[in-house]
């Protein structure tokens, strides 16, 4: 079938963006999605199209759990506005954005200290500085922030070198915050390097950048380290893919960053995949309601650039490159 494009506005500022475009279609597996950011392009999207694909035309392992637990994201906002989100998610585990040029390290940490009262003692933690520090920068707010008992600070420094000159400071220090990769995994063109540079704790696995749920398994096999699942802020549809690697994986000690949909001012479904009681329940695929996708529908100018985009794209992807 012809692919729909769809253009919902995002609820909140994230990533720097105030709309979500994406394409979904049908296959005989189900419903795919593919929905690279706009600033992503070339080859770094011939991935995204290859878990479309398997989404559309394979479909996706068995599960081996009916729930997925996942965190509640705390943006860059107020102390009062973060404690509020957190205590209200219904989930035990928070990710705080940080090291945001809107916010000083003094608002970062006073954000923190808001989220770790509303979740208590027993409520889980994790911030995510998207490279922004440096390695003496990251030492020093780590080991100031260690007293908020992070369940693990994510892609504190930029690159995978990096992480692992942290690690091993921290260690030294005897600062005890775990360390996980995510732009190390996905953008860095070799996630394999995390491992051999022990350069992390955790891995951040996200389905679209890296080629769809089977690689994930594969690369989460490899990695040999625990594994949370997030998303590329897609709608349902590209979430259910998020959704099947999180079910699927032998293992999931902490919990995923898939409880997303509602960055997004619309969904595809009605039913849309939302934590409940801390955890998105693992269902059938979900089928777009065509209402649904009728008031997403992009504008002629944003189905052109986008239908350039994917015939740009196959060619990359059954030119053969390795994806
Ligand atoms: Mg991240």
């Amino acid at each position: 079938m012809q692919p729909v494009v769809v253009d919902i506005p995002m609820r909140v500022r994230f990533r720097g963006i105030t709309r979500r475009q994406a394409m979904v279609w049908q296959g005989p597996a189900g419903w795919a999605e593919w929905s690279p950011f706009l600033d992503y392009s070339g080859d770094e999207i011939v991935p995204w199209l290859a878990a479309a694909r398997e989404a559309a035309q394979d479909g996706w392992p068995a599960p081996v759990r009916d729930r997925v637990p996942v965190n509640c994201t705390i943006p860059v906002i107020d102390p009062e506005a973060a404690a509020e989100r957190a205590a209200t998610s219904g989930c035990g585990t928070a990710k705080i954005k940080v090291a945001d040029h809107r916010a000083s390290k003094a608002e970062d940490e006073a954000r923190i200290a808001a989220v770790r009262d509303a979740l208590g003692a027993r409520g889980r933690i994790r911030i995510d500085a998207n490279g922004a520090w440096d390695v003496d920068t990251a030492v020093e707010r780590l080991t100031r922030l260690a007293r908020f008992d992070l369940e693990y600070a994510e892609q504190p420094v930029a690159t995978t070198e990096e992480l692992a000159e942290l690690r091993r400071r921290l260690a030294q220090q005897h600062v005890d915050v775990p360390i996980a990769a995510d732009e190390s995994i996905r953008r860095s063109g070799d996630p394999e390097k995390v491992k051999a540079l022990e350069a992390a704790d955790v891995a951040v696995l996200k389905v679209q950048p890296l080629g769809g749920v089977r690689r994930c398994l594969d690369l989460a096999e490899l990695l040999d380290m625990p594994v949370v699942v997030s998303s590329a802020l897609e709608t349902s549809i590209g979430l259910a893919a998020g959704i099947a690697l999180a079910a699927a994986l032998p293992e999931l000690p902490f919990a995923c960053g898939l409880n997303t949909i509602d960055l997004l001012d619309a969904d595809l479904v009605s039913s849309s995949l939302r934590a409940e009681n801390g955890a998105i329940p693992v269902t059938a695929r979900p089928v777009p309601e065509s209402a649904l996708l009728e008031a997403a529908r992009a504008d002629d100018t944003v189905i052109r650039m986008w239908q350039a985009r994917l015939a740009e794209t196959e060619r990359r992807y059954d030119g053969g490159m390795d994806t």
